[in-house]
C-alpha cells in the first residue's frame, strides 16, 4: 500500500511569502497539503459557508487587520498597535458576546483580578472560576502523597471539568484561558460548551512566555533538544 505523506508544514523551506499556502503562484515541498489535500480544503470552505461560522470567521479576519495600524501606506511595513486583552475586548464586541467566563489559575490571580476589571470597564459582564474551585483533594483523583507539590499536607486538585461546568452553566459566550495548566488547558477545552480564546498559557519559569525558551532553543535552551 502506498504510504500517505503527512502535511510538515513546520518544516517547509520555501521563502514565506513564495509559498503556494501564501502565494497562488507559489511552491510548496512534498506533501504540501495546500497541493495535496484539495478535498479537504473543499470541505473546509463547506464549513464556512454556514451562517455563523462565516460570520465567526469573518469577524476574526476583521478583527486581525485590525490590530495594525497604518494600513494605508504602500508599501506597508507591519505595525501591529493591539496587545492580545484589547484583541480579545474588541472580537468579543465584535461578536455582541456580553458575558465572558474568565478560567484562571490560582498562580495567576492578580492577574485574573486585573484582567476582570478590564473587562467590567469595557461593560462584559464577566464570570470568573479559579482553578482550585471545589476544593477536592488530589488523592480523589489517585495522587500518592510523593506526586504533591507540596508533600504531607492538603493539596487541593485543579478541576477544569468544575470550571467548565460553572461557565457552561452561566451561559457565558465566550471563555477567556488564563495561565491554565498543559492539559487542564485540555480538560477545559474539552468540556466548555461556548467558544474559548486563551489570553495567556502558563509557564512557570518563562514568566509565562512560552516561546523565551524557543527563542533561546539555540543557546541556553539548547539542552531541550538532548
Ligand atoms: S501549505 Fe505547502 S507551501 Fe504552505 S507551509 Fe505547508 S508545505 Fe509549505
Amino acid at each position: 500500500m502506498k504510504k500517505m505523506i503527512e502535511s510538515q508544514c513546520a518544516m517547509c523551506d520555501v521563502p514565506l511569502q513564495e509559498r503556494r499556502c501564501t502565494n497562488p503562484e507559489g511552491k510548496g515541498i512534498k506533501g504540501c497539503p495546500t497541493l495535496l489535500k484539495k478535498d479537504m480544503a473543499e470541505k473546509a470552505r463547506r464549513e464556512y459557508e454556514k451562517d455563523d461560522v462565516r460570520e465567526f470567521a469573518r469577524l476574526t479576519s476583521v478583527q486581525e487587520g485590525e490590530c495594525y495600524a497604518n494600513r494605508d501606506k504602500s508599501p506597508y511595513l507591519m505595525h501591529p498597535v493591539k496587545p492580545r486583552i484589547l484583541e480579545i475586548c474588541e472580537f468579543a464586541g465584535k461578536m455582541k458576546f456580553n458575558k465572558l467566563g474568565l478560567v484562571f489559575c490560582g498562580g495567576l490571580a492578580k492577574e485574573a483580578e486585573a484582567v476582570s476589571g478590564i473587562f467590567t470597564q469595557k461593560g462584559f459582564d464577566v464570570v470568573s472560576v479559579m482553578c482550585k474551585v471545589g476544593g477536592i483533594p488530589k488523592e480523589e483523583i489517585g495522587l500518592k502523597d510523593h506526586e504533591k507539590i507540596f508533600r504531607g499536607r492538603f493539596e487541593a486538585m485543579c478541576n477544569p471539568i468544575l470550571q467548565a461546568l460553572i461557565v457552561n452553566d452561566a451561559k457565558t459566550q465566550l471563555n477567556v484561558l488564563l495561565g491554565l495548566c498543559v492539559g487542564h488547558d485540555t480538560l477545559f477545552l474539552r468540556y466548555g460548551t461556548a467558544p474559548a480564546t486563551v489570553l495567556a498559557v502558563k509557564d512557570r519559569v518563562t514568566g509565562h512566555n512560552p516561546l523565551a525558551a524557543i527563542y533561546t532553543a539555540g543557546s541556553y535552551y539548547a539542552w531541550l533538544g538532548e
